[in-house]
Order: structure tokens, then C-alpha cells, then sequence
């Protein structure tokens, strides 16, 4: 087969898996994942046909997905892509752009400057600020909480770049006690301390409490939430940033998905004041629809994001609001390209009716549950519904029931030191029928749940 059959080839069992992508079970069963083994051969010496690869990766591969891109998987926040971001990265990666500057791909340059400008505007952050297009929140969060740091320590004289951390003055990190662990892991990696880092207590909703703030200063790194991975919250911005700011605290907001709620009239005002924020980093990987992986780093002053990520060699020169200058990868394909594809198609109205419509189907959703006598834990603000039967046994076996079913995928959770289940409406495949269709299978399972004790 030569290239061009190949990638044609590949483009049909593509086309099959997606037309096929809500009937086939959400998660795999047991056949199919045992079946994985067959990809457990020893490297060949000599290779083997390209089309017998691709065979394989279709044949074991495609029955073991998780349905994660379809209409009834309500996972963490995965998200599904949407057609026009899975079918421009398709391009783009027939392009195979090193996306690092506009010396390696003048096109990912050009189109990522017009997604981080688009980025700016839908969730109307700082219109100057840097975005960095990265692999994940996590990845991102990295960037901007090393941005953070060494500009705090800069302010106090301290040349991080030359000296390190060695002597340098301390830095605190104060973040929430429902932070997500990513941060937590982004704060370990980059080396605060896990027991030095400081939580702030929250509310019954998981959002930080202001009264009982720790004390912020002109070394503290503030991480706020913009929606709570359990309950969709958001921080109460205004009061938190204004503090931060009067005391010189650099303030940085994970709003991993919740920030998208800032794109949607109704629920703008759950936002309000994260604006005020030195630095952001968001996915587009899941709220927005675009395929896996794609994230962005934005950051109020861009020179701070630009001086901490600089990554310039004498063979390798470039503005310093290149990519490669703005984020951790010194080569990456341009993960703005399926951003640019989402927000161009969509448009301002269509992230906003996006974001609408998963919040009213998760409404939808809560509503059914408590139909069924399913307690619902959280206030469903956003597109998060935290549910528990009433006893932690019950609620782990209608989790691993629900999933055994074939016909929905959700997590388990704890909240407040209680089993729950946590479901999150954020695949545009997903209607008012599947959400209907999710609560009747519930409700069912929750009739056969354990005696309950
Ligand atoms: C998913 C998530 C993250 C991490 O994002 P990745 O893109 O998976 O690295 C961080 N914070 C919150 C609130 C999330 O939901």
C-alpha cells in the first residue's frame, strides 16, 4: 500500500469508528481488553506491512476504546471533538509542523497568534496577555505557577535563572482545599514542598471561604479555582483577588474547564472578577471540544511567561512571543490549529449555546436523579452533578453497576469524606434523549443497589 491508500485506508476505519460511536459499549468489556495481549508481540527485526499495522491497531485497538467522544460517557470532564477540530488536526497533521516559531512553521505561528487573540477574547481575560498553547492544565499550570515564582522572587531581587532556589527567599503557595491535584502536582514538581504548601479551608460547595484566608503577601502564590472538579464552584474572585493584589501576591486560577463558563452569558457572572488574575490555564480538550491534547498558559504580562520560558539557542533565534518561548515544549504540533478550527465554526454564539447546553442537560440530569430519589450533593451551577445513595456501598455499586452496563460511563468520587459519583455533561454529542436515557438506567440500577444499612 503506498501512503496515499494508506492514510485512505485509515480515513475509512476512522469514518466507521465515528458513525459507529454511540452504539458501541462506552467502556470496553473484558473480551475486548483481554484481547489487548495482541499487541504484546516482541519488536520485529524486519518490519512487518504498514498495512498490517494498521489492521491490528483497528482490530484489537478500536474495540477496546472508551467512548469517551461519544453521547453517554459523563467522565471526569473528558469532552468529545468536535467535527471540524478532529478533521483540521487531520490536516495538520498531514502538515507535520514543528509549531515552535514562525521559522519552523510561518502557518502554526500565524494561526496560533489568531487562536490566543480568540482565547483572550471569548473569555474575556487581559486582551494583551501571552497564551502559550500546551499539552494539558497540567502541563500549562507548570508554565505559569515557574512564571510565578520566579517573578515573585525577581521583585525581591532574587535572580532565579542564575541562582536558583538555593538561599533564595521563601515562597509560599496558599490554594484551596478542594484544589485539584494537578496543581498540587504541579507545586511538587516544581519544588514547594507538599507539607509546606498552604490550604485554604473552603465552603459546603468547595470554594474558599474568605473569612478564613491565610494571610497573603508579596511572596505568596494564590491558586484559585474557576469551577470545582466535584461541584463546578468558582472562587469568590472579586474579594479573594483584591486582597491578593493589595498584599503584591501573584494570583493564578485553574479554571481547567470552569473557566468556559465565562463564554456564556447566563453563567458569566459565576466569574466574575477572575479577570483580576496574573495567570490562567485552561483546556480545550474538554470543555471546547477539541481532540486530545490540547491546552493554553495565559499570562497577564506577557514579558513574565516570556522571560521564565525562554528557550532561544544561537542556531534557534525567535520572537520571544513564540511558542517555544511562551511554554515547556521546545517542538510541538500546533495545538492551536484545532482551537482555531472550534472557535472560527462555532463562533462566539455557538461556545456560548456549548456551554449552556451541557449546564441545562446537567440541570436535566439532577433533576431526574432526585426524581428517583437519588440524592444530588452539589448545587449544579455549572455542567457537574455530585449524587450518593444513601450509604457509601450503595453508591460504589451503582457506580461499578452503571459502568458494567456497557451503556454509560461515570467516576466515583468522595465528597465531604462521603462515597458519591460524579458526572460531567461535556461532549456536544450528548442530548436531552441521552441524558433521559442515563437517568432511567440510574434509577433502575438504584432499585437493585444493596440492602441499604
Ligand atoms: C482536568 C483538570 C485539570 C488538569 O487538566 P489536564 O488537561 O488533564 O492536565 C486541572 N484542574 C481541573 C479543575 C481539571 O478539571
Amino acid at each position: 500500500m503506498d501512503e496515499l491508500e494508506l492514510i485512505a485506508d485509515a480515513d475509512r476505519r476512522a469514518a466507521r469508528y465515528t458513525a459507529g460511536i454511540g452504539t458501541h459499549r462506552v467502556f470496553p468489556d473484558a473480551n475486548a481488553i483481554a484481547a489487548l495481549a495482541g499487541f504484546d508481540e516482541a519488536l520485529p527485526a524486519t518490519g512487518l506491512p504498514a498495512s498490517d499495522t494498521l489492521e491490528r491497531l483497528d482490530a484489537l485497538g478500536t474495540p477496546a476504546t472508551v467512548a469517551s467522544n461519544g453521547p453517554d460517557y459523563y467522565g471526569f470532564v473528558i469532552g468529545a471533538s468536535l467535527p471540524v477540530a478532529a478533521a483540521a488536526d487531520r490536516l495538520a497533521l498531514a502538515w507535520d509542523q514543528c509549531a515552535s516559531s514562525s521559522l519552523n512553521s510561518p502557518v502554526a505561528d500565524a494561526i496560533e497568534r489568531v487562536a490566543g487573540r480568540w482565547v483572550l477574547d471569548i473569555l474575556d481575560l487581559p486582551r494583551g496577555s501571552a497564551v502559550s498553547f500546551g499539552t494539558s492544565a497540567t502541563a500549562c499550570g507548570i508554565s505559569c505557577i515557574a512564571a510565578a515564582r520566579r517573578e515573585l522572587l525577581r521583585r525581591q531581587g532574587w535572580d532565579f535563572d542564575a541562582r536558583g532556589l538555593a538561599g533564595s527567599p521563601p515562597i509560599r503557595a496558599v490554594v484551596s482545599d478542594t484544589v485539584h491535584v494537578t496543581v498540587l502536582k504541579a507545586l511538587r514538581v516544581l519544588g514547594f514542598g507538599l507539607d509546606r504548601v498552604e490550604r485554604a479551608p473552603v465552603d459546603a460547595h468547595g470554594r474558599i471561604d474568605p473569612a478564613r484566608l491565610p494571610p497573603l503577601d508579596a511572596s505568596t502564590l494564590l491558586c484559585l479555582q474557576a469551577g470545582e472538579v466535584n461541584t463546578g464552584e468558582f472562587d469568590p474572585f472579586p474579594d479573594l483577588i483584591a486582597r491578593a493584589r493589595a498584599a503584591g501576591a501573584w494570583v493564578h486560577v485553574d479554571g481547567a474547564f470552569g473557566l468556559w463558563a465565562r463564554a456564556n452569558p447566563r453563567t458569566r457572572p459565576l466569574t466574575e472578577g477572575v479577570d483580576g488574575a496574573d495567570s490562567w490555564t485552561t483546556d480545550a480538550h474538554k470543555w471546547l471540544n477539541t481532540p486530545y491534547d490540547g491546552a493554553m498558559a495565559i499570562c497577564r504580562e506577557p514579558g513574565v511567561l516570556a522571560a521564565a520560558m525562554n528557550a532561544d539557542a544561537a542556531y534557534s533565534t525567535a520572537s520571544a512571543d513564540s511558542q517555544k518561548n511562551l511554554g515547556l515544549e521546545f517542538s510541538r504540533r500546533a495545538r492551536g490549529i484545532p482551537v482555531w478550527a472550534a472557535l472560527r465554526t462555532l463562533g462566539r454564539e455557538g461556545v456560548a449555546a456549548l456551554v449552556e447546553h451541557h449546564c441545562q442537560l446537567a440541570s436535566r440530569l439532577a433533576e431526574g436523579l432526585r426524581a428517583h430519589g437519588i440524592e444530588v450533593l452539589n448545587r449544579v451551577v455549572l455542567n457537574q452533578v455530585l449524587a450518593r445513595l444513601d450509604d457509601d456501598e450503595a453508591t460504589r455499586a451503582l457506580q461499578a453497576r452503571a459502568v458494567d452496563s456497557g451503556r454509560i460511563w461515570f467516576g466515583p468520587g468522595l465528597w465531604q469524606g462521603r462515597a458519591a459519583f460524579r458526572m460531567s455533561v461535556s461532549s456536544w454529542r450528548t442530548r436531552a434523549e441521552h441524558v433521559d436515557r442515563a437517568i432511567a438506567l440510574i434509577g433502575e440500577l438504584a432499585t437493585q443497589a444493596p440492602a441499604r444499612g
